[in-house]
């Protein structure tokens, strides 16, 4: 079978796809292109297999990342979950309550933003904001509250970046409407590398927005921990593989300008590149 033929194969098949992998059989709800791992694209047809049910599979090399629209349209239903307010000194920075559940929020697959993508800073808005969060990445299927440990249902971390227009959320939020249009848009949902996640540590993230730090905080500094974070998102929505959860920013957002360069960082380790063009 070669690429052609699993591009098309891939397009009819949608959400039906399967990946086999190395821990255990996940649906490929995320995208449906080459698998992207360590900041290169790589295409090799050899991890495609035909699936004994009839299914197209893929051999999931550990810590792949399958989230990445590199073919737009052809992509599943992947879902990206975010929580806001989940750092006390940010809720206060905004003006907001610190809130008593976990606040959520969604942004489609077409929000996402692969390592090194720049952010093409949109014109319906003047007041594009980051948000540097801490991101999970779901390996195992999760639903009706019964999500428990996160470590059991998470494989993966990365930081990433929530971009928000500002300016149409403020206006949104006054007029009591939900949030959508200024935090789902294309492009607004920045991602870095995935490593290999221990539940056991507390994590440390920064960003660096031209070389000069303007975010910082740890894991244990959460409002809702990731456990309490993936019980509450799984009350409502089923959790499936391959989803992302943006788990909240700390304090010390703002806007940004055609020209930055975005770092973001997990511990000292760079993993998310973004320029804004
Ligand atoms: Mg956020």
């Amino acid at each position: 079978m070669d690429a052609q033929q699993i591009y098309a194969a891939q397009s009819q098949l949608g959400r039906r796809l399967r990946v086999t992998g190395e821990t255990t059989p996940l649906l490929l709800n995320t995208c449906i292109h080459p698998p992207y791992q360590g900041g290169r694209r790589s295409f090799d047809p050899s991890l495609y297999t035909n699936h004994p049910k009839g299914m197209i599979g893929v051999d999931v090399p550990k810590g792949g990342f399958f989230g990445v629209p590199g073919v737009r349209g052809i992509i599943g239903s992947m879902k990206i979950f975010a929580i806001g307010r989940n750092y006390v000194e940010h809720a206060r920075e905004l003006g907001n309550e610190v809130p008593e559940e976990p606040v959520i929020f969604m942004k489609p697959s077409t929000a996402l933003l692969g390592p090194g993508q720049a952010f093409v800073y949109p014109d319906f808005s003047n007041d594009i904001h980051y948000e540097l969060e801490l991101v999970l990445r779901v390996s195992r299927l999760v639903r009706q509250g019964t999500g428990g440990v996160a470590g059991d249902v998470c494989d993966a971390v990365s930081v990433g970046i929530d971009f928000t227009a500002r300016d149409l959320q403020g206006m949104l939020k006054k007029k009591g409407l939900p949030w959508e249009v200024a935090k789902a848009f294309d492009g607004s949902a920045s991602i870095g590398e995935f490593l290999e996640w221990d539940p056991t540590q507390s994590l440390s993230f920064s960003l660096l927005v031209n070389g000069e730090q303007r975010q910082s905080a740890t894991s244990e500094q959460m409002i809702h921990g990731f456990d309490a974070i993936i019980t509450h998102i799984s009350k409502f929505f089923t959790i499936e593989p391959g989803d992302l959860i943006y788990t909240g920013t700390p304090s010390g957002v703002g806007p940004v300008s055609r020209g930055d360069l975005l770092e973001g960082f997990l511990g000292s380790q760079k993993l998310l590149t973004c320029g804004i063009v």
